[in-house]
């Protein structure tokens, strides 16, 4: 291959960033990189880079449409409460920064317990907007917690630095939340939230753990300002063992994130490579593409959703800090048995099965692995289930990489399996509905925002 041939991986469904037409796309290989091309009759070629390691791209994409190719039951949805924030982000994707966010509404509490009586997910994360800017929270979360559910919730934080809150919220029901942490420097907390929010959010996380509850970090990475963190971060979480995950999103093309410059709107592939520049003594390539596999063939294997606009891995905490997963498990035979899984899938359940559940055992072919074994699978069930279970704090944590659709990144063929449901109230006082997949949801907000400046040029 040269640089004048590139390679086509496959067939794409993407859309012009201009005029949000669905245009011919395919993925290809050009100088050792995957790029999502697409070509616009009207607005020309456009391409995205996806990977820079080509090889273990082509080969989980080769998996991701051989096992995850029909709609998968979907285990979680976001509930958004509410439109308000009481901060103003650069980087809100929702622009709650904007006085006119026509999107969320606000359900009432009876719509939000007609929703969750009809819900099929089992797992409610509350959303926004900044959930806490309602003052019936902790009722929406006793409610949700009545009716069976389990429940998280995404949140600035900044409320949570009131301990009496943490409290209300706990004993309403509250398992778990996810909070936006954007690194130590308070530059990025200028840039990225507009005020040096950061003694906040410390001692959010110093009061969830006092509470007993476990939190999730939603870090926003933006390059150039926050990327060079990772080690710090993931030291940080060694030594705090109520934070159970970390999620480095990137940020995309949408609401107020739109004025950042198209150098900055990563895919996961390559907010991996950042972590990797930065910590490749600990964390492989290798290690991170075969967890992918195996990852993909867990969700398959139990028939579940999974975007492949996510990385995910998982550190082990030590006396010493944290190891990778891989410094525990024997990851040197799951290429073989995952690669038999993928060709078996659609010819004999049988088989596949068989030779997933053998890719599982190899792992545990090390000596080491069974200091972790028993509450390795004890988490897997409660992750596969999504049960509270899942939120309790063990030995491990989640490293994931992972960003939203926007009309750059987004391939129908990927997004169909996006995990991401979302339900909302379109303008206060209307009912909560099901929305679908965010990414889908996104694309079409900023497609209406798009027409509405069109037509007020015309
Ligand atoms: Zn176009």
């Amino acid at each position: 291959m040269t640089e004048d041939s590139p390679d086509v991986i496959r067939d794409a469904l993407g859309i012009c960033p201009i005029c949000f037409v669905r245009v011919p796309s395919c993925l290809i290989e050009k100088n050792n990189q995957v790029f999502l091309k697409k070509v616009c009759p009207q607005h020309g070629p456009s391409d995205l880079l996806l990977s820079s390691a080509p090889l273990y791209y082509r080969n989980l994409d080769r998996m991701y449409f051989s096992v995850m190719d029909e709609d998968k039951e979907m285990g979680d949805v976001e509930l958004y409460v509410t439109g308000r924030c009481n901060m103003r982000c650069s980087i809100c994707y929702m622009s709650c920064n904007s006085d006119k966010n026509a999107l969320i509404g606000e359900p009432s509490l009876a719509e939000i317990e007609q929703f969750i009586r009809h819900c099929k997910q089992q797992m409610i994360i509350i959303g926004g907007g900044e959930p806490t800017c309602r003052e019936d929270l902790p009722e929406i979360i006793r409610l949700i917690r009545s009716l069976g559910k389990s429940v998280m919730m995404n949140t600035n934080g900044v409320r949570l630095a009131e301990m009496d809150y943490v409290l209300l919220l706990k004993k309403a029901g509250l398992q778990r939340v996810n909070i936006q942490f954007d690194g130590f420097s308070e530059e990025a907390e200028v840039q990225l939230r507009g005020a040096n929010y950061l003694s906040e959010k410390f001692k959010a996380i110093s009061n969830m753990n006092a509470a007993g509850m476990s939190v999730g970090l939603n870090m926003c990475l933006v390059p150039g300002l926050n990327n060079r963190s990772f080690g710090k971060v993931l030291d940080f979480i060694a030594c705090h063992p109520h934070i159970v995950s970390v999620n480095f999103l990137t940020i995309a093309k949408l609401g107020a994130a739109a004025a950042y410059p198209d150098r900055d709107y990563l895919m996961p592939d390559q907010a991996a490579d950042m972590f990797l520049d930065e910590l490749g003594d600990k964390f492989s390539r290798e290690n991170l593409f075969l967890f992918q596999k195996l990852h993909l063939a867990m969700k398959s294997f139990f028939r579940q959703r999974y975007c492949f606009y996510s990385v995910i891995y998982v550190g082990v905490r030590t006396k010493q800090g944290y190891a990778p997963l891989d410094a525990f498990l024997n990851f040197k035979h799951l290429d073989f048995w995952l690669t038999l899984y993928e060709r078996f899938y659609k010819k004999s359940r049988i088989l596949s099965k068989a030779a997933f559940i053998l890719g599982v055992l190899s792992l545990f072919c090390s000596r080491r692995s069974w200091k972790i074994a028993g509450e390795l699978l004890w988490l897997s069930i409660a992750y596969v289930a999504r049960s509270g279970a899942y939120f309790r704090p063990t030995s491990f944590f989640y490293i994931n990489f992972s960003t939203s659709c926007d009309p750059n990144k987004i391939d129908y063929r990927v997004s169909r399996n996006c995990h991401n449901e979302m339900a909302f109230a379109c303008h206060v006082g209307d009912a909560l509905e099901h929305h679908g997949r965010s990414g889908h949801v996104f694309i079409r907000r900023e497609k209406v925002k798009q027409q509405g400046r069109a037509g007020a040029l015309e």
